[in-house]
């Protein structure tokens, strides 16, 4: 069994394997016409439930073909330029190439000794993430698991900034006074946050959006206002750069100057909108971000990386201590004194993957400006979606993407019932998804079902939008047909 350890002895039964499995993937990329097979699940569980896990098949070849029946012939492929459901990118190679290095050496970031240079890269992506940003000279950071777990530790920041001297702040914690406003549109991770933090079930105030789905600022003011007068305490604005429903940004420099009126910590959540950082062509859209005093980025959304890879930065490296634990066996005190750089002092999570590698093989070798094009591209083909959109009667679109989202509805011409214009566009959801010709996501906008594409393929052309659009109309046609030989 000791074959299977990596190291010296079996260097080249590393190399076999990792070849044959690279092998197998290369060959899928060539082989597959759709992006997905449209398997349900009745299908594939039993040949997942068969596999009998006691008995091994000491055979690399032989697991290869297996994972071909229960895992690759059936995967959802993200590659495939008629992906277009969720913020899932098709990946960099340099990147991938990354994560084939970080996991052989499996170095752990958790402390220096775990990790050495490790710890130094992904501090030098830290850094150079938080100068794009623009957040200043004390600014610090640390990557994580995804922009969820970025959220919940700036959130854990602003509870902690939140209590000295705030008005309102009585001595000890009193977190059922806290609250944090988000706009109705922002993640979902915001209000599950809250809860971890043990912020009351109302502390998250929602403010309402504009027509663009854009946090509308009045109202916010509105609210802060009124959270003072009510003798409560607001702890953070979260402003979402990017939302994961329609890729609207919120007014930054507006929300900038509200938090900074009221003493507020500004949270932008950017996981979507931070490829935008590496485009020379659109950085524009989030200016007023560098005034943040926090900032979530999803690599593994706009900057092609394989998941997981995400960060969350600080203005201000001295909040970082609010994640920060001694343990003797680990990270003693005495280390900070010495200036041995242990990540963990800044992390909510202890063993910790080398993620930043993927980035840094990609800014190596593409370059931060060869990521923003490949960003860029796919926000030119959203606008160009939008407009075959807006002339097609036989769709309804919601608003004109600032990022790569595109969020619409079919209405066929001869029915009025709501209800049934939903049903229609479920149906076609469902029907597109079984054939593996397309994979599209749904949200709802006032209450109604939509339709959305998420596109980060630059290799999807306003072909495929177009074929796509045709596939969901003659689904819902067909549900439509079918429903009146129902009704009569
Ligand atoms: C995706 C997303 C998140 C959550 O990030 P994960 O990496 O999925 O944990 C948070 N906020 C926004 C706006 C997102 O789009």
């Amino acid at each position: 069994m000791r074959s299977h350890l990596l190291n010296d002895l079996t260097a080249e039964h590393y190399r076999r394997s990792v070849t044959e499995g690279v092998e197998r993937v290369a060959a899928k990329l060539g082989t597959t016409g759709r992006p997905f097979t449209g398997v349900t699940v009745d299908a594939l569980a039993p040949r997942i439930e068969q596999i009998d896990l006691d008995r091994p098949l000491h055979d690399t070849t032989a697991a290869l073909d297996e994972l071909e029946e229960v895992y690759l012939r059936d995967a959802v492929y993200f590659h495939h330029p008629r992906y277009l459901a969720h913020l899932n990118c098709p990946v960099v190679i340099p990147a991938v190439l990354g994560e084939a290095v970080l996991s052989a050496v499996n170095s752990s970031l958790d402390t220096w000794d775990q990790s050495a240079g490790g710890t130094l890269i992904e501090r030098r992506l830290v850094d150079w993430t938080a100068a794009r940003i623009g957040l200043g000279p004390a600014a610090d950071g640390v990557f994580t698991s995804g922009g969820t777990q970025s959220n919940l530790q700036a959130l854990l920041l602003a509870r902690e900034e939140s209590k000295p001297g705030q008005a309102g702040w009585e001595s000890g914690v009193n977190p059922g006074k806290l609250r944090v406003f988000a706009s109705e549109v922002s993640h979902f991770s915001v209000k599950k946050s809250a809860k971890l933090l043990g912020l009351g079930a109302d502390s998250v105030v929602s403010i309402p959006v504009d027509h663009d789905k854009r946090m509308q600022t009045v109202a916010l003011a509105h609210e802060l206002e009124r959270c003072r007068r009510d003798g409560l305490v607001p702890m953070a604005v979260v402003a979402t750069a990017g939302t994961t429903d329609f890729g609207s940004i919120d007014p930054l420099p507006e929300i900038a100057e509200l938090c900074a009126r009221h003493d507020v910590w500004m949270h932008v959540d950017a996981a979507y909108g931070c490829g935008l950082l590496a485009s020379r062509k659109y950085r524009d859209r989030i200016d007023g971000i560098e005034r943040a005093d926090s900032v979530t980025v999803d690599y593994h959304k706009s900057f092609f990386q394989p998941v997981s890879s995400s960060a969350v930065l600080v203005r201000d490296a001295a909040t970082l201590r609010h994640a920060t634990y001694h343990a003797e066996y680990l990270n003693p005190r005495r280390m900070v004194h010495e200036r041995i750089p242990n990540q963990v002092d800044k992390s909510l999570q202890t063993t910790r993957r080398f993620d930043a590698l993927k980035l840094w093989m990609t800014l190596r070798v593409m370059g931060a400006d060869g990521i923003g094009e490949l960003f860029d591209e796919v926000c030119d083909l959203a606008a160009e979606g939008w407009q075959l959109l807006a002339a097609d009667p036989r769709f309804d679109v919601v608003v004109e993407p600032t990022l790569s989202t595109l969020v619409f509805r079919c209405i066929p011409a001869a029915v009025t019932d709501p209800a049934e214009i939903d049903r229609a566009n479920l149906y076609a959801r469902r029907a597109l998804f079984a054939s593996g010709d397309a994979v599209v996501a749904g949200t709802k906008v006032d209450g109604r079902h939509y339709l959305k594409f998420t596109l980060l393929n630059p290799e999807t052309t306003t072909a495929d939008i177009a074929a796509v659009l045709d596939l969901i109309a003659g689904h819902a046609e067909q549900y439509l047909g079918e429903s009146l030989d129902r009704a009569s």
